[in-house]
């Protein structure tokens, strides 16, 4: 069951403030409030969706590569296409999600 009251869905609303990177009609890329490396990004598509498993079987044709494609436009964007990053999506409990609305991680 999606939590519509999460963080991200907030953020999503516009409810709470976030430093914005990128925003269309379907995804939204911020920095992250507590980054753990120089650049770090957090992505998320606005559809509601708990995890990734969630966005997989939610997302209606061409949704799924259009959040990787505009995720590879952000990665462009911050400058770290040529030196590398690291892209993480923590899914569940286990996985070590605190925030149950679907989001990469982007560490440069
Ligand atoms: P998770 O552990 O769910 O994969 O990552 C959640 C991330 O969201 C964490 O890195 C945390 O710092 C970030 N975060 C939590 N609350 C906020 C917030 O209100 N604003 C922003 N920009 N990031 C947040």
């Amino acid at each position: 069951m999606y939590d519509k009251n999460n963080i991200f869905a907030k953020i999503i609303k516009g409810e709470i403030p976030c430093e914005k990177i990128y925003e269309d009609e379907s995804v939204l890329f911020f920095n992250d409030i507590n980054p753990i490396s120089k650049i770090h990004v957090l992505g998320v598509p606005k559809l509601s969706c708990k995890d990734f498993s969630d966005f997989i079987s939610k997302s209606k044709p061409g949704a799924i590569s259009n959040f990787f494609k505009k995720t590879e436009m952000i990665i462009d964007k911050l400058g770290i296409r040529n030196t590398g990053y690291k892209i993480i999506a923590n899914s569940g409990s286990d996985g070590g999600q605190e925030v149950p609305h679907f989001h990469i991680h982007i560490l440069g």
